[in-house]
């Protein structure tokens, strides 16, 4: 019953300071955000101490009966939100819900065909160090290096050739939007099942932003996390015919007990989720983006090497492509965390320099339109990263970060909590 600060003063000092980084800088990782306080009070509920193996109504525990109750709640919400026939909402994160998939419709030795990683893919679309890459044969397809764009024409040839058992569509640093319905027909043609992995994009889905992949794929993963603010956990959609072998695939195939509490939590996230207010947050999501972008291609930010790729973006984050800057993507990570902004670098395409270093960077809007940022804020810094690209003095630019931050508090009274 003691509080954490008597009980272990050294864990309650890191997530206080934590708390006060969060709230002193702008975060600007495309893969994070903010979580509503109601998520984070689910996820430090009692909730967390029950075990409760198996599904709603057949679990081989007793006492489930209030859990059934907020795994229900997230599985119907879930459908909802996506309009999709099934989902499972137990996996403990993305690349869970990905291991469950691919061995739910994969036997060890098929072959996995998905975006490379060095290309913007994630790890678990058959990076050979990866489940994915371990156990599955792997075609990966590429970006053009032209365009930066996914050519499906290519993405079809090398279905065609190679034959994949599944075909994952889906990434971790893309700007634009994927044509799902050519995805399907290239599939079909092969006969491949599809997969796509929305982790980053789902938020933008569920505020009609971006097209659904539901309705044209067998298999629907995400996390919950991203653009969507819930908890850091995963979920899989697909349609009814395939519930079985999905559920048995992560109990009892890869899971023990779900977490319940972090399962309630993405019950309350998939219902904020449904609000206007979150469709409004996601346009400033995409606008803030697309602000940045179009300060990242004028002609001032390009006379210091730094371009954008694909010129643009659809999405939540844009690609800053540094081949040609004096600055690596270590370099400008650093000098942005120096003045209070956090992202992260990136590898562009055939990226001359090694993985440690790279030549790009991922900067993304979520966290900063939750945190209630709209087009004057993000004017201001986009305004900001192209001043520190250009060299700007490194002090001015501290100062602009931390009135930012000043003007728009986070997680208020979280300390009395
Ligand atoms: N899939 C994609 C496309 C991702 O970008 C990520 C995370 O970055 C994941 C899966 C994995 O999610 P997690 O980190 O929750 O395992």
């Amino acid at each position: 019953t003691s509080p954490l600060a008597d009980v272990d003063p050294e864990i309650a000092a890191a997530i206080a300071d934590e708390l006060g980084r969060q709230r002193g800088t702008l975060e600007m990782i495309a893969s994070e955000n903010f979580v509503p306080r109601a998520v984070l009070e689910a996820q430090g509920s009692v909730l967390t101490n029950k075990y409760a193996e198996g599904y709603p109504g057949r679990r081989y525990y007793g006492g489930c009966e209030f859990v059934d109750v907020a795994e229900n709640l997230a599985i119907e919400r879930a459908k909802a939100l996506f309009g999709a026939e099934h989902a499972n909402v137990q996996p403990h994160a993305g690349a869970q819900a990905n291991v469950a998939v691919m061995t739910a419709f994969l036997q060890p030795g098929d072959k996995l065909m998905g975006l490379s990683l060095a290309h913007g893919g994630h790890l678990t679309h058959g990076m050979k160090l990866n489940h994915s890459g371990k156990f599955y044969e792997v075609a990966a397809y590429e970006v053009d290096p032209e365009t930066g764009l996914i050519d499906m024409d290519k993405v079809r040839e090398l279905a065609l050739a190679e034959k994949p058992d599944m075909i994952v569509a889906g990434w971790s640093a893309y700007p634009r939007q994927l044509d799902f319905a050519k995805f399907r027909e290239i599939a079909d043609e092969v006969g491949a099942v599809l997969w796509v992995d929305m982790a980053h994009f789902a938020g933008l889905v569920a505020a009609g932003l971006h097209p659904n992949p539901v309705p044209h794929a067998d298999v629907v993963t995400t996390t919950v996390h991203k653009t969507l603010a819930g908890p850091r956990s995963g979920m899989i959609l697909s349609k009814a015919e395939h519930a079985k072998k999905i559920n048995s695939a992560v109990f009892p195939g890869q899971q023990g007990g779900p977490l319940m509490h972090v399962i309630a939590a993405k019950a309350i996230a998939f219902k904020i989720a449904g609000t206007e207010d979150f469709k409004e947050k996601q346009r400033r999501t995409v606008e803030g983006a697309k602000i940045l972008a179009e300060r990242l291609v004028a002609a001032d930010v390009a006379e210091a090497g730094v371009s954008v790729l694909s010129g643009g973006t659809d999405v939540h984050l844009v690609l800053v492509d540094l081949r040609n800057s004096e600055l690596d993507g270590k370099q400008a990570e650093d000098l942005l965390h120096q003045i209070g902004i956090t992202v992260n670098r990136n590898a562009v395409p055939n990226d001359p320099r090694p993985p440690m270093t790279t030549s790009g960077l991922r900067i993304g809007t979520p966290a900063l339109a939750s945190r209630g940022f709209g087009e004057s804020e993000f004017r201001e810094v986009a305004d900001i990263i192209a001043d520190a690209l250009k060299g700007g003095d490194v002090d001015q630019l501290k100062e602009r970060v931390a009135k930012l931050a000043a003007d728009f508090p986070l997680y208020e009274g979280l300390e009395d909590w």
